[in-house]
C-alpha cells in the first residue's frame, strides 16, 4: 500500500536517536519504511543534495545512510549550497527507484542529476562538488517545500529560473545563495504583482534577452546609486523592516543580498520596454529614453555617454 499523507509518518518507526542507530538496510526492510511509501515530489530546479536530504528525512535517515541504503557508494563531504551532490547514471536510476518517479521525470525536475556520458560501469556512485558562488542554489520557498515534504522539513534549496524569483502565493523570496532564510515580501506588494507581470513578460519571443539585458542595466543603476536611488532604498527599509535577519544574521552586506528583490519591479518593467522596442538600431534614443522614462515613473532618464542603457540604445541593437 502506498501511503502519501502525512499520517505515514505516525506509523513510521522511532527516530533513530530515541532506539539506537538502526543499519538502513534493516530499516529500510521494515514494512511502513519500503521505498515509495514516502512519496517526495522534487521542486522544479532543485539541487540534487536538496532533494535526497529531503528524501532522506522523510525516512527519518541522514543523507548518507539513504545512499547507503540504496547501494549508492558516497564520496567526500559537503553542504548545501556551497556544494551539489553528484550522482553517475547508475545512481540516478537507484534514487529514481527509490522515490518511485520515472528517471526522466526526475531528470527533468533536477537540473544536476546524472550528467550525460557517464552510463559506463557497474558501481553507482555520488560525490559532493564544491560550487562557485554564482553556481549555487537558493533557499526553496518554506511553505511550498514544508507542503512537498510531508511536514517533514521546511528547507530545500533550488536554481529557480528568474520568473520563479518570488513565490506569489506565500510571498517568500530568496535572493542570494548567501540567504540561509527567505524574505518575507508581504511588506512589497509590487513584488508579487512584479511576478505576473514577469509571466507575461515570458510570452514575448525576445523575453530571455530583454531579461539579461534589462538585468545588468538594473544592477549596475543600483551599484552606482542612480536613477532610482530613492524608490530602492524605501523598498530595502521596508524589507529590512520585516526581515530582521537580513541585516543582522550574515556578514554579507545586506543591500547585495536583497539587490535582485529590489530591483526586480523595474527590471521587469525595463524588460518588457526593451522587448517592445522595434529590433533596429533606434534613430531617435530620445524618444526611447522618454519611453522608458514614462514606464519606469520618472520624470526623465539623463544618462550619461557610458549609461548601459544608453550604449544599448544606440550600439547593440543592430
Ligand atoms: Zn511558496
Amino acid at each position: 500500500m502506498r501511503r502519501t499523507d502525512v499520517t505515514a509518518r505516525d506509523t513510521a518507526p522511532a527516530a533513530p536517536a530515541q532506539r539506537g542507530v538502526p543499519t538502513t538496510e534493516a530499516w529500510l526492510r521494515t514494512p511502513s519504511a519500503a521505498p515509495g511509501v514516502l512519496r517526495v515530489r522534487p521542486l522544479t530546479g532543485e539541487a540534487t543534495a536538496s532533494y535526497v536530504q529531503r528524501l532522506a528525512t522523510a525516512y527519518r535517515l541522514t543523507l548518507s545512510q539513504l545512499l547507503d541504503g540504496a547501494g549508492i557508494t558516497l564520496t567526500g563531504h559537503g553542504t548545501l549550497p556551497a556544494a551539489e551532490l553528484h550522482l553517475n547514471h547508475n545512481a540516478a536510476r537507484r534514487l529514481a527507484a527509490l522515490a518511485q518517479f520515472p528517471l526522466p521525470h526526475l531528470k527533468n525536475a533536477l537540473p544536476h542529476l546524472a550528467l550525460p556520458g557517464d552510463a559506463h560501469g557497474t558501481e553507482a556512485a555520488a560525490h559532493w562538488k564544491r560550487l562557485e558562488a554564482e553556481q549555487q542554489p537558493l533557499r526553496a520557498c518554506t511553505l511550498c517545500t514544508r507542503h512537498r515534504s510531508h511536514d517533514a522539513t521546511d528547507t530545500a534549496w533550488a536554481h529557480p529560473a528568474p520568473q520563479r524569483l518570488v513565490c506569489p502565493r506565500d510571498q517568500q523570496a530568496a535572493p542570494d545563495p548567501r540567504l540561509t532564510t527567505t524574505v518575507h515580501t508581504w511588506a512589497v506588494p509590487e513584488l508579487a504583482a512584479t511576478h505576473h507581470a514577469h509571466q507575461r513578460l515570458l510570452r514575448h519571443p525576445r523575453a530571455a534577452t530583454a531579461w539579461t539585458t534589462a538585468r545588468a542595466i538594473t544592477t549596475r543603476w543600483y551599484d552606482h546609486q542612480q536613477h532610482l536611488t530613492h524608490r530602492w532604498h524605501t523598498r530595502l527599509n521596508q524589507l529590512y523592516a520585516t526581515n530582521p535577519h537580513l541585516t543582522t544574521t550574515h556578514s554579507a552586506s545586506p543591500t547585495l543580498l536583497a539587490r535582485d528583490l529590489v530591483i526586480y519591479p523595474e527590471t521587469v518593467t525595463l524588460a518588457v520596454a526593451l522587448a517592445a522596442l522595434p529590433n533596429r538600431p533606434h534613430r531617435n534614443t530620445g524618444n526611447a529614453l522618454r519611453l522608458i522614462a514614462h514606464r519606469l515613473g520618472l520624470p526623465r532618464l539623463p544618462l550619461n555617454a557610458n549609461d548601459p542603457l544608453r550604449v544599448f540604445l544606440t550600439h547593440t541593437r543592430h
